[in-house]
């Protein structure tokens, strides 16, 4: 165990473990399937780390690295980890604005990105809006590497001391984006938590087809060098493709986020109304599990992928501050998948708090508390570190939820989602819940929108559900509310009919900042 304590002498471990097995299955755009395993990876890394030590990168150096999802940026944050330098993660998605924030906020002093990639000119993006001192390094010019087998040009390795290797920042839901600290620590701790609750073994293969820039990257590699399973790498998610991908390569687990899951029941339900006679197979017949999380998952859809992939689904909560907090598992019934988050993974602990700081019942909500070592060390500002924590040491999560009496957490909505009308606090979430229900509506998010005489009025944003979703009306809406048992305090009063919702961050969440700000004045 005490060879495990960093992510680097992990890979050591791996790669001296079982160097032939493969760890990467290269779908990424000019991949054609090749196989990288845990030796090459790890090898790939000291000559990476033996090049960027070249440069004058070490301990404590700040790298931000904005790289599509490839084996190589596994190598290159690898590469990092094994020199002790502090990483900052920024999506490929991200462009000018974004970048140009994370590399001040940060105080980078070195930027890996990719050239030009599908229409973008990272490169060029990053030298626009770098501060003066920034180096930028592109992968299109190749990166610096060391000689094959230089483990001599390198320092020692140094085991981080428990001080912050990783920033990560926060989607900007609720407002502007957190710088997150993380130590090597915090990430092994979540990904024990997420291996422990996917069960996986070494004849497992898994998918990796979100950014690996996200918190859960990191949080995945280090549970497939936990278990030693390989993954199929996709840096673009195209769904066809990907159960190409995936059936050539026998995945047995797959994951992403809830819009990840839709994707998969409509390629699906495609190929079957296009499927000729004689027995159904499944869209990948080697899936046994599906898993995600970092949004909703309505328990419609839970059921109706399940039923159709034939596999078990298991959807998580986490978070940029704490990357693992619930999730449910293989073992959990279907009830316990339909409607709840699981239980708090390995080491973590939640405590639910009512306002006046108390410990709830079980059964009633209030906000999550989380404690465990794969809490964040804190924020890039302090004074928001000073108001993360409770008296006790307690993280706050900001989101609302309550532990059932089974030990399962369920997730009620967020402090900051509420709406206040009247002084009551209605949670958007519940009614968007039930909104769903409604036959015609596609996509639904409810906010508070400033009102003279309630304090706040609820209004309720949705697109239209094909081809039943024509001519929905605030009063038709209201009365399948009632049917549906809703508080009639609760009851939008405001309905609004867009062609999308406005999406954002890594795991594209709807952006309620934007609605407000654009339905204030109505
Ligand atoms: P910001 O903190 O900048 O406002 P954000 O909180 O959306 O943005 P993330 O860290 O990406 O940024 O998202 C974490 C949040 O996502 C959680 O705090 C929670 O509100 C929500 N979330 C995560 N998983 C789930 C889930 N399974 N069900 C419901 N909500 C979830
Ligand atoms: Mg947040």
């Amino acid at each position: 165990p005490d060879r495990v304590r960093s992510l680097w002498e992990l890979t050591e471990y791996r790669a001296e473990l079982s160097p032939r097995q493969p760890m990467f299955f290269d779908e990424t755009t000019g991949g054609s399937g090749q196989t990288v395993t845990f030796g090459e990876v790890r090898d790939r890394a000291l000559r990476l780390a033996a090049g960027f030590h070249g440069l004058g990168i070490g301990a404590g150096t700040r790298v931000l690295w904005q790289l599509p999802t490839w084996p190589l940026t596994v190598a290159v944050s690898l590469a990092l980890a094994r020199l002790g330098a502090v990483q900052i993660p920024v999506l490929h998605l991200h462009r000018e604005r974004e970048v140009g924030f994370a590399l001040r906020q940060s105080g980078a002093a070195y930027a890996i990105v990719p050239g030009e990639w599908r229409g973008h000119d990272y490169a060029g993006t990053a030298r626009k809006v770098a501060p003066a001192g920034v180096r930028v390094l592109s992968v299109a010019d190749g990166l610096p590497e060391g000689a094959p087998g230089s483990r001599d040009a390198l320092p020692d390795f140094v085991r981080p001391d428990g001080t912050p290797t990783w920033i990560y920042y926060t989607s900007g839901t609720t407002a502007a984006p957190k710088g997150v600290e993380h130590t090597d620590g915090s990430l092994l701790a979540g990904g024990i938590g997420l291996a422990t609750a996917l069960g996986t073994t070494d004849a497992d293969t898994g998918s990796i087809a979100f950014p690996y820039a996200h918190i859960a990257g990191p949080d995945y590699v280090i549970a497939m060098l936990l278990g030693g399973f390989p993954a199929v790498v996709l840096d673009t998610f195209e769904p066809a493709a990907a159960v190409e991908a995936y059936r050539r390569h026998g995945v047995t687990m797959a994951g992403g986020s809830t819009a990840f899951y839709q994707a998969f029941l409509d390629e699906s339900r495609r190929r079957r109304a296009h499927a000729g006679p004689g027995p159904a197979v499944p869209l990948v017949p080697t899936l046994r599990l599906l898993s995600g999380g970092g949004a909703p998952l309505p328990p419609e859809l839970y059921h109706a992928v399940g039923r159709e992939l034939e596999c078990a689904v298991v959807h998580g909560y986490g978070m940029t501050e704490c990357p693992m907090i619930a999730m449910g598992t293989p073992y959990d019934s279907d009830e316990q998948l339909a409607h709840t988050v699981g239980k708090p993974v390995t080491g973590a602990r939640v405590r639910i708090a009512r306002p006046d700081g108390g410990e709830a019942r079980p059964g009633e909500a209030g906000e999550i508390t989380v404690r465990g070592p794969m809490v964040c060390r804190g924020y890039t500002d302090p004074a928001l570190t000073a108001g993360a924590f409770d008296a006790d040491g307690w993280f706050r999560t900001g989101d609302l939820g309550l532990l059932r009496t089974d030990g399962h957490l369920v997730i009620t909505g967020r402090l900051k989602d509420i709406v206040i009308r009247k002084g009551e606090n209605i949670s958007a979430q519940e009614v968007e819940e039930l909104i769903r229900t409604h036959p015609a509506v596609g996509e639904v998010a409810v906010i508070g929108l400033p009102d003279r005489e309630r304090g706040e009025r609820v209004c309720a944003v949705v697109t239209l559900a094909e081809p039943e979703g024509t001519g929905l009306t605030l009063g038709a809406l209201t009365a399948h509310l009632r049917r549906a048992g809703l508080m009639p305090q609760k009851l939008p009063e405001q309905l609004e009919i867009l062609d999308a919702l406005p999406r954002g961050g890594p795991l594209n969440k709807v952006l309620k900042g934007a609605l407000r700000e654009r339905f204030r004045e109505r």
